[in-house]
């Protein structure tokens, strides 16, 4: 009986502990597989090609029972929770970025979570970051030790003929004694030892953002997955532990950041007033304790919706500044905005403004997101109001942004109202609520009663059980008859809502206990493993 204990996902990718019974290795990991699988070798029918017609793959079906498990694109998944599931040959799909995409999401879709992923013969220094990415975790030394017989030196920037060994660029063991097979699979170890560490940090996109411009294809397999939004989406987690780094143009396309900007279109409800003024972005986050921030919000004084152009998040409404990613990216800022970030922008500005309609919008902006918000305009038919001749901080600019206000009505500051509908997609009724706290560490009580804290690690609402009965629905995982003791586990669980996400607040419902906590698992997830965490319990209250 094998199992995997998963105990890090960021993405794809996963950390964890695979055990077989004899032994257990930490994941992700490189090892000669005949360790872990001695009947490896023996095992019938497991190498057919990835591309193999129906015919073929059904002329040839696998042996059950043995680990690793052998799935294949064409072929109904025997896998189950706990299986290492094997992937012959899936170092020919590194040689076709759009049909990898495709087999991965394929075998994906069909493989329950809680499974560790052997590629056979295909891990390098420099294809490992993808590999795990792609949520692969299990290797071998059988691609490495080729590029030994080659006579290759492998780095994670690449092969480089074997004459390098000795020159400096590697001191490990290996080249001390000019031992090219030794360095090779160190290197490999050593890069796979990097990778977990991004994605214990939960950073290892930025890792792959810098790892893969060596090699057309790593972009190529990064932006396909990009591009099967419904797919990669649901595997990020709502929120992270770290910065943003947003330094690529690939950023614009990852799915978090659509996701933010799908969420600010779709669910988020703007406060009831009509007139809006459009501000550039700080370097600082949240925004509005930046020294710009506080001169901006002095001069408008609550006479009108906070709306900040920034790239390449798009448009984020003053009530959403604290809520990630918005409070945790990290761009370069150079003043210049290339064609592709102009354009991805004003699209999701345009589709804001024709979905929430203002008397007045007010540009106070310069540059890049000026030119921005024009094509906004010129694409959604509104027309711009401009206070900006100068720098947007220059008093004259502030004066200009006073006065076209004058006479607008101060609107009420609902933070609460615009963060619940962009966090649980609710019309939440604030009426009668008060906030205490020090911004943005806050608490919401009505009538005294607390409902909702903030997160500050990630800007989220907390919800309390008092805060969960304005939540009409959604959000709910629904566990058997019995009390949770900590975290709610896979089991428990009979089912839970469509499209809760990993790191979401959810209200556990039983018949015997409500509990308050995070989601571990998106909804999908939740019912198609059988071990793990489901939620983590942050309070329980009997029935
Ligand atoms: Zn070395």
């Amino acid at each position: 009986m094998t199992r995997f204990n998963i105990r890090k996902r960021d993405g794809l990718a996963r950390t964890g502990i695979f055990e077989t019974g004899i032994t257990s290795v930490k994941l992700p990991f490189a090892l000669a597989a005949e360790t872990l699988f001695p009947g490896l070798e023996s095992l019938k029918w497991t190498n057919l090609p990835l591309c193999a017609p129906m015919a073929l793959v059904n002329q040839f079906p696998p042996e059950t029972g043995s680990q690793p498990v052998a799935i294949h694109p064409l072929r109904d998944n025997p896998a189950q929770s706990g299986d290492c599931v094997m992937v012959a040959n899936w170092h020919t799909a590194l040689l076709n970025p759009r049909n990898y995409t495709d087999w991965l999401i394929c075998l994906k879709e069909k493989t329950p979570v809680d499974t560790a992923w052997y590629a056979p013969g295909t891990a390098l220094p420099s294809n490992a970051h993808i590999l795990c990415y792609s949520g692969f975790d299990l290797f071998d030394f059988l691609a490495v030790d080729l590029k030994t017989a080659q006579a290759l030196f492998c780095t994670p920037e690449g092969e480089f003929p074997a004459d390098v060994l000795g020159s400096g660029i590697c001191t490990c063991a290996g080249c001390q004694t000019e031992n090219l097979l030794q360095h090779n699979r160190e290197a490999l170890l050593r890069e796979i030892a990097l990778i977990s560490r991004f994605i214990e940090a939960s950073q290892l996109r930025d890792l792959v953002e810098s790892r893969c411009r060596m090699n057309a294809a790593h972009v190529a397999i990064m932006r396909h997955l990009d591009n099967q939004y419904p797919f990669t989406e649901r595997h990020l987690p709502i929120a992270r532990s770290g910065v943003m780094r947003a330094n690529s143009g690939e950023s614009l396309q990852r799915a978090e950041v659509r996701r933010f900007a799908e969420r600010v279109i779709n669910r988020y409800c703007p406060p009831k007033t009509d007139v809006a003024v459009l501000l550039p972005c700080s370097a600082k986050k949240p925004y509005s304790l930046s020294q710009s921030h506080k001169k901006f919000q002095r001069a408008i004084a609550g006479r009108a919706h906070e709306l900040i152009v920034t790239s390449p998040l798009g448009l984020v409404p003053r009530e959403l500044e604290c809520i990630y990613p918005a409070g945790h990216y990290d761009v370069p800022v150079t003043g210049y905005w290339d064609a592709e970030e102009c354009s991805v922008i004003a699209r999701i500005l345009a589709r804001y403004f024709k979905r929430h309609a203002y008397r007045r919008i007010i540009a106070h902006l310069e540059g890049g997101a000026l030119k921005v918000a024009q094509m906004a305009a010129g694409k959604c038919g509104i027309t711009l109001e401009f206070t900006c001749k100068e720098h947007p901080t220059a008093e004259s600019a502030l004066n200009a942004l006073d006065a076209a206000l004058a006479g607008e009505r101060r609107m009420k500051d609902d933070r609460l109202h615009g963060m619940a509908s962009y966090q649980f997609s609710i019309d939440l009724e604030t009426k009668g609520t008060t906030v205490r706290g020090h911004y943005p560490d806050l608490f919401y009580s009505k009538n005294n009663v607390q409902i909702f804290s903030i997160d500050t690690g990630t800007g989220m609402l907390r919800p309390t059980f008092d805060g969960w009965h304005l939540i009409p629905e959604g959000y709910r995982v629904y566990i058997d008859d019995f009390i949770p003791e900590g975290d709610v586990l896979v089991p428990g669980v009979v089912r839970a809502d469509p499209g809760i996400r990993d790191g979401d607040e959810v209200l556990v419902v039983g018949p015997r206990a409500l509990a308050t906590g995070r989601a571990a698992l998106p909804t999908e997830d939740i019912l198609r493993s059988r071990r793990g965490v489901a939620v983590r319990v942050r309070k329980i209250k009997r029935l």
